[in-house]
Order: C-alpha cells, then structure tokens, then sequence
C-alpha cells in the first residue's frame, strides 16, 4: 500500500509543532498554525505579556478579567491543582522561574531561596470570580504556570477545528504531546505509529511504537528538560513540597486518553504519585491507560485495551497490568 503523508511544521511554543494529514491541505495547516501561535500568545509565562501574565503581574495587588476559554482552563487547574492531592500545582511559577530548567541560567537555587519561593505557592491562594472571569493571586510574587497543561489543551482545540473544517485524519503532535484523529487510512491496521522515545538517548532512538487510534498520548518524563550537576539530574517537574524536581522510580510517564488535556494533567499527577498509587487509580478507570518506564528498566503498560505497544530497546522489559 502507496503510504501518503503530508507533513507541515512550524517552530511554536519553544517546540517543533507538526500536522500530518493524508491528504494535502495547506490552507487548513495555516490556519492551525495560526490558531496555535494565539493560544500561546495568551498562555505563555515565557514573555512579558499575556492574559496569564497580566494575572501574575498584578500578584498581591488587583484581580484581572480574562477571556473565558483561559477562565475555565485556569478553573480547571485550580481544581487539579486541589483535588487529586498530587504534585500537579499551577501556581508552580515562582519555583520554575527560580530553577529556569530548560532555558538559560538554570541553577540548583540556594537552600534558603527555595524556602521563600514556597510560601508563594499555594494554589488555594489563587481567588477565581466566576461572574466576572476575574483571577487574583493574593500574594505578591505569585506566578501562575501552565506549561504543564497548555499543549494539551491547544491540542484538543485543534482536532476540533480540523473535524469543523472536515478534516478526519491526521496527527497534531507539539512537540512530543500527540494527537491522532480517526484511523490512519494507510495503514491495513487503522492504527497511527507514535514512537516512545528512549529516555536520555542522543540520537532520537525509541523505546517502542505505539499504535492508536483516535486518542491523544501525552508524554511527561524526566529526560525532556533537564540538567545535570555533581552527577545528579535535575529535571523541570517540581514537588511543590519540597521545591526540588520529584524524585521517584519513574523516567516517564504516557498516558493514552480521549481528550490531551486530560493526558496532559494525569501525566503530570501520575508522575508525581508514582506507579503504586497511579495504577490503582487506573484500575478503576479503564477508559484511561499508561505505559510508565521504570529507572530499573522495566516497561509497565497499565490498561492496554486502548492501544498496542511494539518494544524495539532491548535494555527494557514488558510488563503488562
Ligand atoms: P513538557 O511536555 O513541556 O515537557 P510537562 O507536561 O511534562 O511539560 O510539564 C512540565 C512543565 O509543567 C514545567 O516545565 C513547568 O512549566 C510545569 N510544572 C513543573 N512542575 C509542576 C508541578 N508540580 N505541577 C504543575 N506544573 C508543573
Ligand atoms: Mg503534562
């Protein structure tokens, strides 16, 4: 079978941004390019200015009016950020802007500065108005940080202008957050291939493929934004209590799910309950599974009606739940 694929890709959101379609469409490209570019625009904590921005610059001072879409999505997070009792927290910033893990002048922070910073990060301190769409962070220095959640929630928006603009097919994938609609027509299976990328590898090796169709698989691990020192890894997903990046048996954590944003917070909460607890949770929730690849190399696929997997890395081995 003649396999047909028409790639676009754009340089957003600090990533590689890519749509893959069966049949060419240009104009439908542009117009996720664009619809991208303005989400970020709004959500970005990278610039000085944003609808999340304006909220963290008026920390300790005023509450501000946002659009609705970032209203609920910031309601959303707060809701996460409260009920799973998890590391997932979105009023995260002051200790990512401390550490800076993936950007220039990243540093393991004094002792003492990380103690400050966590007095600045309690998400109970983060005072929604639901009438008026207004966000108030009550302390001054207060940050707001959806990076954890943006890209899914960008993703989910797109396959939903792809599908309104008849578009059935395809693979939205930013930058590792992948997103396949409907079936992949090329293939006999139906299934879309998404790689596994194999943790700290250099040359974009994978760990194994995984085929789906129509669902979103979200990839949070400790290998995408890091740096080491002293021979220890420090990595970008924090733990709130302690300020430091979570330290656990995990190297990462996928989550295969309907919706992105959904993969995007359970691969965030996973991370930070680790397996025991998350595959407890996952029992009794079967619409959603996960593969977790494990420090002793140990490949754990939880729930695996919704997908198949095909291991390729020989250090790891398979463990099915
Ligand atoms: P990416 O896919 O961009 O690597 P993840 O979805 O794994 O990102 O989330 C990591 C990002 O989430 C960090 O770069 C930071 O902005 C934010 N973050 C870090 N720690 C936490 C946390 N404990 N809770 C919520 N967000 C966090
Ligand atoms: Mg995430």
């Amino acid at each position: 079978m003649v396999c047909s694929r028409y790639e676009y890709s754009q340089t957003l959101m600090g990533t590689t941004v890519s749509l893959t379609l069966l049949e060419p469409n240009e104009a439908i490209a542009h117009t996720v390019f664009q619809i991208i570019k303005m989400l970020e625009d709004k959500l970005t904590v990278n610039r000085l200015f944003s609808e999340v921005m304006l909220i963290n610059l008026a920390a300790g001072k005023h509450p501000v009016t946002v659009s609705q879409p970032i209203f609920s999505l910031i309601e959303q997070a707060q809701k996460v950020s409260l009920y799973f009792n998890s590391c997932f927290n979105f009023a995260i910033g002051p200790l990512v802007k401390l550490w800076k893990i993936g950007f220039q002048g990243y540093q393991v922070p004094s002792a003492e500065l990380i103690k400050q910073q966590l007095l600045l990060i309690d998400p109970k301190n983060v005072e929604l108005d639901t009438n008026t769409h207004s966000v108030f962070l009550k302390k001054t220095g207060m940050e707001i940080d959806l990076g954890a959640i943006a890209k899914g929630y960008i993703a989910d928006i797109v396959k939903l202008v792809l599908l309104e603009n008849q578009v059935y097919q395809g693979i939205i994938n930013l930058g590792g957050n992948v997103l396949t609609l409907g079936e992949c027509l090329t293939e006999q299976s139906g299934y879309w291939n998404i790689g596994l990328r194999k943790p700290f590898s250099i040359s974009d090796e994978l760990s194994g493929v995984i085929k789906v169709k129509n669902k979103s698989v979200v990839t949070s691990g400790i290998y995408e934004r890091f740096f080491m020192q002293k021979n220890k890894l420090y990595h970008h997903i924090f733990n709130p209590k302690t300020g430091y990046p979570l330290d656990n048996e995990l190297e990462s954590v996928t989550i295969i799910s309907d919706s992105s944003l959904e993969g995007d917070i359970y691969s965030t909460v996973f991370y930070g309950w680790g397996i025991e607890k998350s595959k407890a949770y996952l029992r009794k929730n079967q619409n959603l599974s996960a593969i977790f690849l494990l420090k002793n190399k140990t490949i754990a696929l939880i729930n695996p009606d919704n997908f198949s997997f095909q291991k390729t890395d020989t250090q790891y081995t398979i463990k099915i739940d």
